[in-house]
């Protein structure tokens, strides 16, 4: 048996299996890096094969290594959280299978916006969206109850959010975002320039411009988020609930009877029993390797869910100005829906808005862009260029600063959104399988919605009346 990352356990049993600890690798390993993936709408067609439509128990020199309720595929915040309701939830045991380890995908990238300034409700996201900031909430009053700080945990802050338009058209499209939230029952205000003067000083509009306002809008640290989830899930390990398996990418699912019941997945060096459910939240990765998971059971399924690549400018101990607010230009929201609708820079398969915040240790983080280009996650210096500039547009002071000095005390972060054409995620039962789930599909906004896709997919597993409709993101519902 392959060692595994298990934390804070550095040499444990747990259902007969070994575990010890590996480093942490914070890109996705170039092995997925030439994956395909199918783009365009959902189609499914079902087609048995020879035998009986349903491949064999392989077993193929592996061991049969463990035996769990729920398999989960992918560790990022969506497979992770999933993985936490079932612990906190059930009395179910869960592994989790990573190809690389958490934060390798688009979550490690993730600016940490918990918004609902930026949502519509009128959308079949926002009861999923409003779901979400309630357990979002929940999980840090949960923490506080416990004595901990989840400032000082996870990067948890009220900040408010402030959507920013700069132009009159802008503005008045604010005017009546605002409305709607109110309408829907979310507090909101508008701002006008001069009122974000005192709001935010370092922030420069023309007189014309102004802002949606948010208050009880929230962000986070995305990796200090992921790491704590992660270290609560572990305590699950002792009782032999809880297992990882990372450096371990899933090959395979198998099937030894004709009722569309997975039994087991196939990893590159295990075989993990499934007695209950299997749940693929491979985030951009779900669409191709759904193709690879399936293609012996003779069940053709096409996944519109492709990689959208975003950089992320962090300067750490940024002392120029300060924030008091989460900030991100109105133009993102059509960034976010319009795949090709590049303005910022020049390709047409790219768009940067700006985006900023500032994290509880005194960074400044600058944002975002989005490309599709691929599994491809080198860092383009054009793109954080177009970010620098996009950002002085707003906060003239930094048009003094020096990037090159500044990113000598910073990073830039590199993620692939997992884009779905549908513009919301994919959460729910695959047919043809009686067992198999996917939850992908949630391209900006998978920090945010991750708490209420566990729920969503846990109820679906055990058979509990659903807190949000989940017929929006139902697979077969999106078939064409
Ligand atoms: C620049 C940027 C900024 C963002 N900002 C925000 C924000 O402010 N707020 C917000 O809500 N969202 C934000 N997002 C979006 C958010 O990060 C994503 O929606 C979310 O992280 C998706 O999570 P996931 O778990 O589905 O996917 P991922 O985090 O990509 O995890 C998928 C996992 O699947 C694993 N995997 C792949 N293949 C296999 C295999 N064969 N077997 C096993 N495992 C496999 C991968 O290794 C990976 O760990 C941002 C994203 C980017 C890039």
């Amino acid at each position: 048996m392959e060692a595994t990352t298990l934390k804070p356990i550095t040499s444990s049993i747990l259902n007969g299996l070994h575990f010890s600890r590996r480093n942490d690798i914070l890109r996705p390993s170039s092995l997925r890096g030439g994956r395909k993936h199918t783009a365009g709408s959902i189609s499914i067609s079902v087609k048995r094969n020879r035998l009986n439509g349903y491949a064999p128990l392989r077993v193929s020199g592996l061991s049969s290594s463990g035996s769990f309720d729920v398999v989960v595929i992918g560790s990022g915040i969506i497979g992770l959280s999933i993985a936490r309701q079932f612990l906190v939830g059930s009395d179910l045991s869960v592994a989790v299978i990573d190809a690389a380890v958490p934060c390798s995908g688009a979550t490690g990238a993730g600016q940490g916006y918990l918004w609902k300034v930026h949502k519509s409700p009128d959308s079949d996201k926002w009861e999923l969206a409003t779901r979400s900031h309630q357990l979002w909430e929940n999980f840090a009053k949960s923490v506080e109850f416990e004595g901990m700080d989840p400032s000082e945990i996870f990067g948890w802050k009220k900040t408010g959010s402030l959507l920013l338009g700069r132009t009159s058209e802008e503005a008045s499209i604010l005017r009546k975002k605002v409305k709607q939230l109110m309408d829907a029952g979310t507090r909101a205000e508008f701002l006008t320039s001069s009122d974000l003067l005192t709001e935010e000083p370092a922030l420069m509009l023309d007189k014309d411009g102004g802002a949606a306002y948010a208050p009880d809008d929230y962000q986070l640290d995305a990796r200090s988020a992921v790491a704590f989830i992660e270290k609560s899930n572990r305590q699950f390990a002792a009782e032999g609930r809880y297992a990882e398996f990372y450096h371990e990418p899933a090959t395979s699912l198998l099937s030894s009877s004709n009722h569309g019941d997975i039994d087991a997945v196939q990893t590159s060096k295990n075989i993990l029993h499934s007695k209950k459910a299997v749940i693929l939240a491979a985030g951009c990765w779900s669409g191709s390797l759904i193709h690879e998971l399936i293609e012996h059971h003779g069940i053709e399924l096409d996944l519109p869910i492709k990689p959208r690549k975003g950089h992320l400018l962090v300067i750490d101990n940024f002392k120029p100005f300060k924030l008091n607010h989460g900030l991100m230009e109105a133009g993102y929201i059509t960034h976010e829906s319009a795949p090709n609708s590049g303005s910022a820079h020049t390709a047409q398969t790219t768009s940067v808005s700006m985006t900023a915040t500032m994290n509880t240790s005194g960074g400044l983080v600058l944002g975002s862009s989005r490309q599709l280009v691929g599994f491809n996650t080198e860092v383009d210096e054009s793109i954080i260029k177009s970010i620098w500039e996009k950002a002085g547009e707003f906060f003239p002071m930094l048009r003094k600063e020096s990037l090159v000095e500044l990113r000598q005390n910073g990073e830039v972060r590199v993620g692939l959104r997992p884009y779905s054409a549908h513009g919301k995620p994919v959460i729910g039962p695959v047919p043809g399988f009686s067992n198999l789930f996917v939850a992908a599909g949630h391209e900006g906004e998978g920090l945010s919605l991750a708490p209420g896709t566990a729920e969503m997919i846990v109820d679906m597993v055990l058979g509990n009346p659903g807190k949000v409709d989940p017929s929006p993101f139902a697979v077969r519902g999106r078939v064409c």
